[in-house]
């Protein structure tokens, strides 16, 4: 492993022997007798295949995502959800009550979550507002990691629930500069929605950056949990796939439906209706922004928008009780009065404006 990665992993995870199932150790082939897992043998009707444990990472669901992704197998570490490679890289680089993370609020509430169970400090380096949107404090971030020695630093770009992305050379420069000190964590959970390219072609030149995908939300398979982290170290991977992940970690129902997902004419269905949800993007944040109790609609490259706006609470009350939710962001510090709309088809958007259009009416 690069001596500078490997210096920033708990020392115990270092020394540690990894797990080695009888899954990888003897994988699953055709032909042959398995007594080597206390399986059962009997299957259930209906549950055909189930009374097997699966492979742990399958070579076919690896190639997948190698080809989604655009890196090479050994740079992959699937998990459940990108929510898991977060558990997994608090676990393996944060030393309960020593180290800390960096996070840049308002973003991503798992971030600090996680850090907290540990526990571990969460350092904070705010997003700056403008006009329309959030930037990174890319000085501050810099500064503050090295100061206080963050093993994490989390990225999010689009960011949750800001909905702008960060730029790339700015990433670049954190990745640069915090080199032997932080693990770069980028979180591209919504790039499916963006212009911008993914980090992962900078993983051969930034070992310490981790990208964190998911078929969550782009491929509408969130009630699967299917998400990975990418970096460019493969010693880094094998660490992770066997000392930090569970046995067996992906359900065999997730395995098939991730393959299912990313088939050629699956992904191709998946990317018409991101198209459709950038149209509505578009159209919505014109909606927003002619509405006059609302004051600024932010940019976004994402599948949904943050409203700063007059009355946000109220609103959400309003549409809660017309059998519609919003998340509410506006009694957080530094999302006052803003609320989070998930770009939702064409008919729910409409019953959101028409919801929106009455409550304006009453209001105003
Ligand atoms: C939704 C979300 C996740 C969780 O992704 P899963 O793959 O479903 O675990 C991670 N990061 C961000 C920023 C999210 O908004």
């Amino acid at each position: 492993m690069n001596p500078l990665i490997e210096q920033l992993i708990r020392p115990h995870y270092r020394q540690m022997a990894g797990y080695v199932s009888a899954g990888m150790e003897a994988g699953k082939h055709a032909g042959i007798i398995y007594l080597n897992a206390n399986e059962n043998p009997y299957e259930l009707p209906g549950l055909e295949g189930c009374n097997r444990y699966p492979e742990p990472q399958p070579p076919a669901l690896l190639t997948a995502y190698a080809q989604t992704y655009e890196v090479e197998e050994g740079n992959i570490v699937m998990t459940r959800g990108a929510d898991e490679a977060i558990v997994v890289l608090t676990r393996l680089f944060c030393e309960p009550g020593e180290d800390s993370v960096l996070i840049c609020p308002p973003t991503f509430g798992m971030y600090a979550v996680n850090a907290h169970g540990m526990p571990v400090e969460v350092v904070e380096v705010p997003l700056q507002p403008s006009s329309n949107s959030f930037a990174l404090d890319t000085s501050g971030v810099i500064q503050q990691a090295r100061e206080r020695a963050c093993k994490l630093v989390y990225l999010c770009s689009p960011n949750n629930p800001t909905g702008n992305s960060l730029p790339r050379e700015d990433m670049q420069r954190i990745c640069r500069e915090l080199s032997g000190t932080s693990m770069v964590v980028v979180d591209e959970t919504y790039i499916e929605f963006a212009q911008q390219h993914s980090m992962s072609s900078d993983l051969e030149t930034h070992p310490n950056l981790v990208v964190l995908r998911t078929l969550s939300k782009s491929y509408s398979m969130a009630g699967m949990r299917m998400g990975c982290l990418l970096c460019g170290d493969t010693d880094l991977v094998h660490t992770i796939r066997s000392k930090c992940l569970d046995a067996y970690p992906l359900p065999r129902a997730s395995i098939d439906a991730a393959l299912r997902a990313l088939s050629p004419a699956v992904r191709e269905l998946a990317q018409q209706n991101i198209n459709k949800l950038l149209a509505e993007r578009e159209r919505m944040h014109a909606v927003f922004s002619d509405n006059p109790l609302v004051r600024t609609v932010y940019a976004s490259d994402a599948n949904f928008l943050l409203l700063n706006m007059d009355r946000a609470g109220e609103f959400v009350a309003y549409c809660r009780e017309h059998a519609l939710v919003l998340r509410d962001f506006s009694s957080k510090p530094q999302t006052r009065n803003c609320i989070r709309v998930s770009i939702g088809t064409v008919e729910q958007n409409d019953i959101m404006c028409r919801l929106l259009a009455d409550f304006t009416t009453r209001h105003r």
